[in-house]
C-alpha cells in the first residue's frame, strides 16, 4: 500500500489523515495515510528515513522551512514561498518540495466562495510562513493592489521587496491604513492567542467587503467576529483553505483532483459537534 504521512509537532489536532482518508475513498485510490510526530530536533533525518518507503508526506508547523532545506529539487512556487507543505518522492527515488497553500487559498476563495481578485484591492494581515506563501498566488490574480501590512513592518517591506516583480504590492504597519479595501486576508496568528491585528474599522466597506481568516474554529475567530459586526460583506474562515490545499497535494500524488465540497461539509459538522 504507498504510504502517506503528515509531519508536524505537535500533530494530535491534525484534520489532515481525515480528509485524505475521504479523498482516497471517494476517488478509491489505495493509499494509507497517517500522522507523524517528528523531533524538533532532527526532522530531516526523521523525514529521510520515511521516505525510505514513503511515498509523500504533508508538513505543518514548525517544519516548513526545514522540509523547504531538505527537498532534493523545488516547484517554482514552493522556490518562491520559502516553505514546502507536500513532499513527493520521485520515479528517481529523489525527494520535491511543493507549497500547496497558496493555491489552496486562492482556490477556496476563487472557486468555492465565487471571489472574484482581478482588480481589487487587497490587504493581506501577517508577513510570516502563511503570507509568503500565498503571495505568487494572490498577485497572479491580477489584483490592482496589495498590501501587506505586518507587527514588524520590516517583514512586511522584505516580501513587498521579494514579490515586487509579480504586480502591485507594497508594505504597511497595521495602523497606517484607513481607506476601504476589497478583501482583508488575515494571516497572522494572533487569533490563536483570541487576538486581533489593530487595523482600522474604516478599511471595512459595509456590505462590500469580504474578509477571510486563514484560521477556523467551533466558533468565529475574533478577527471574523469583527469583520462580522461591521458588516463585512462576506466573513469565511481557513477551512477551506485547508481542505483545498490537500487537494492539490492529493492531486500532485495521485494524478486524481478530489471533490472538495462533501468533504468540507463532513470537516463543518465535525467541528461544530465538537
Ligand atoms: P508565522 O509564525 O510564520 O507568522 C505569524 C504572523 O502573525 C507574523 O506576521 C506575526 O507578526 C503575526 N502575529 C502573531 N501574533 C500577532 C498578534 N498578536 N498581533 C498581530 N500580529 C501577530 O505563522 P504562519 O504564517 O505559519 O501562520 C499564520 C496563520 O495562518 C496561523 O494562524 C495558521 O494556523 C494559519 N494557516 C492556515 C492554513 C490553512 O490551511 N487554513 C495554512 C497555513 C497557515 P510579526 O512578524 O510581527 O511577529
Amino acid at each position: 500500500m504507498d504510504r502517506y504521512v503528515v509531519f508536524g509537532n505537535p500533530i494530535g489536532h491534525s484534520k489532515s489523515p481525515l480528509i485524505h482518508r475521504l479523498f482516497a475513498e471517494q476517488t478509491a485510490q489505495q493509499l494509507e495515510y497517517s500522522a507523524l510526530l517528528a523531533p524538533l530536533d532532527d526532522f530531516t533525518a526523521f523525514a529521510r528515513a520515511f521516505f525510505q518507503l514513503g511515498r509523500g508526506a504533508n508538513v505543518t508547523v514548525p517544519f516548513k522551512e526545514e522540509a523547504y532545506r531538505l527537498a532534493d529539487s523545488l516547484t517554482p512556487r514552493a522556490q518562491r514561498a520559502g516553505a514546502v507543505n507536500t513532499l513527493s518522492k520521485l520515479a528517481d527515488g529523489s525527494v520535491q518540495g511543493d507549497n500547496t497553500d497558496g493555491a489552496g487559498l486562492v482556490r477556496d476563495l476563487t472557486v468555492n466562495a465565487q471571489v472574484s481578485l482581478a482588480g481589487k484591492r487587497i490587504l493581506l494581515l501577517g508577513a510570516g510562513g502563511a503570507a509568503r506563501g500565498v503571495l505568487e498566488p494572490l498577485l497572479a490574480e491580477e489584483p490592482s493592489s496589495l498590501v501587506i501590512a505586518n507587527r514588524t513592518v520590516e517583514k512586511a517591506e522584505l516580501l513587498a521587496e521579494l514579490f515586487s516583480d509579480l504586480g502591485p504590492v507594497s508594505a504597511s504597519g497595521f495602523t497606517w491604513l484607513a481607506e476601504p479595501v476589497d478583501l482583508i486576508i488575515n494571516a497572522t496568528s494572533a487569533s490563536l492567542a483570541g487576538d486581533l491585528p489593530p487595523i482600522k474599522a474604516s478599511l471595512i466597506q459595509a456590505g462590500h467587503t469580504v474578509c477571510y481568516d486563514m484560521m477556523y474554529g467551533k466558533e468565529l475567530t475574533p478577527f471574523c467576529a469583527w469583520a462580522s459586526e461591521l458588516g463585512a460583506a462576506r466573513v469565511l474562515d481557513g477551512l477551506g483553505m485547508l481542505a483545498e490545499q490537500a487537494a492539490e497535494a492529493f492531486f500532485i500524488w495521485r494524478g486524481v483532483r478530489p471533490d472538495t465540497a462533501p468533504v468540507l461539509a463532513e470537516l463543518r459538522r465535525l467541528l461544530a459537534a465538537r
